[in-house]
């Protein structure tokens, strides 16, 4: 096999290049390239995206790049291997191109129809899940569900809980409903199409949790090229970001049992806001908690 050095074309003509020419690619060279082009594109972690998204290709694991270096790709792994580059330096996610994302380590099926779930919002599920882990068979209801991200891993987490799952988007609570099954949690799980509450009218529960749209309208726009390819009714939380909040607290314990915890993301900076809306609600305040970037990141009340 012939290994000729990669030509000096550059940018997009090179990428369209890639896999037409005889020019023969090995792991190590096109990681290479491809962390250089994504950097030049903006990307945040341009090497890592690079290896995600090879890797993904090959059906291995990042390891096995490294210790592959020196493998040809085929004419195949190229062609697919340039598509999904031009995603990303067109600024797509990672986790759109290939359709997944790990969350509390587990898999969860991810489309643009959903949120990519998001590691400050583990935070939030570890928080849950030590709290419900004394309760017989908690009820948990999860507002705004997007991939099913945060209900899923509490029931796997907790084997007797019984998740119930809200979103406003069918195609948000389809993915969810399809990561449910690959999880196993299907049976204990319901998943209800409607706004807010609406749709578990009359029912109690031991806790309810959300992640519900935060960002202020005005700083829509400004957001990374990534966070605007979300749905902007995963992300638009009204003026002053807070619309939900006001919502899910001034309703809320009428959907908790005595005892029960409401449990809520919230964006940089809106915590201490977020708790005051509790004032002359059953709700008392009983714990805000930091991400791993020490930005108070989950509310957490109980009703009396
Ligand atoms: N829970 C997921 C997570 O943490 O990754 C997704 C959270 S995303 C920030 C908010 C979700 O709320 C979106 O899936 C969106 O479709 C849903 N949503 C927006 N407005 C809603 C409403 N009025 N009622 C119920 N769900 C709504
Ligand atoms: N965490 C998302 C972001 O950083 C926002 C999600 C939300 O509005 N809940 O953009």
């Amino acid at each position: 096999m012939r290994l000729l050095q990669p030509s000096k074309a550059c940018g997009l003509n090179r990428l369209n290049k890639m896999d037409k020419t005889k020019e023969i690619w090995t792991i190590g060279a096109i990681l290479k390239w491809t962390g250089q082009y994504f950097q030049e594109k903006g990307v945040d972690n341009p090497r890592l995206d690079a290896e995600v998204l090879l890797s993904h290709i090959l059906g291995q694991d990042r390891l096995h790049l490294y210790v592959h270096f020196d493998q040809p790709l085929t004419r195949g792994e190229l062609a697919s291997f340039r598509e999904m580059v031009k995603k990303r330096a067109g600024r797509m996610s990672v986790a759109y191109i290939i359709g997944h994302k790990e969350f509390m380590g587990l898999d969860f099926l991810v489309s643009p129809a959903v949120l990519v779930p998001r590691p400050d919002t583990e935070i939030l599920v570890e928080a849950v899940s030590t709290r419900l882990g004394n309760f017989a068979a908690p009820r948990i209801l999860d507002i705004g569900t997007g991939s099913g991200a945060i209900l899923i891993s509490l029931l796997k987490s907790l084997p007797s809980g019984l998740g119930t799952a809200v979103d406003i988007s069918p195609e948000a609570l389809a993915v969810a409903k399809k990561n449910a099954q690959s999880h196993g949690v299907n049976e204990r799980a319901q998943f209800c199409l409607g706004n807010v509450f609406e749709p578990v009218a009359g029912q109690v529960f031991d806790c309810v949790v959300s992640n519900p749209p935060y960002i202020p309208d005005g700083e829509l726009a400004a957001l990374a090229p990534e966070v605007r390819g979300e749905p902007q009714l995963a992300l638009a939380g009204g003026v002053d970001g807070l619309d939900f909040y006001r919502r899910i607290i001034s309703e809320g314990a009428i959907y908790l049992a005595a005892g029960g915890l409401l449990v809520l993301e919230v964006g940089a900076g809106q915590a201490r806001e977020v708790a005051l809306l509790a004032e002359n609600t059953p709700l008392k305040n009983n714990a805000i908690i930091k991400d791993y970037a020490g930005i108070e990141r989950v509310v957490l009340m109980v009703k009396e």
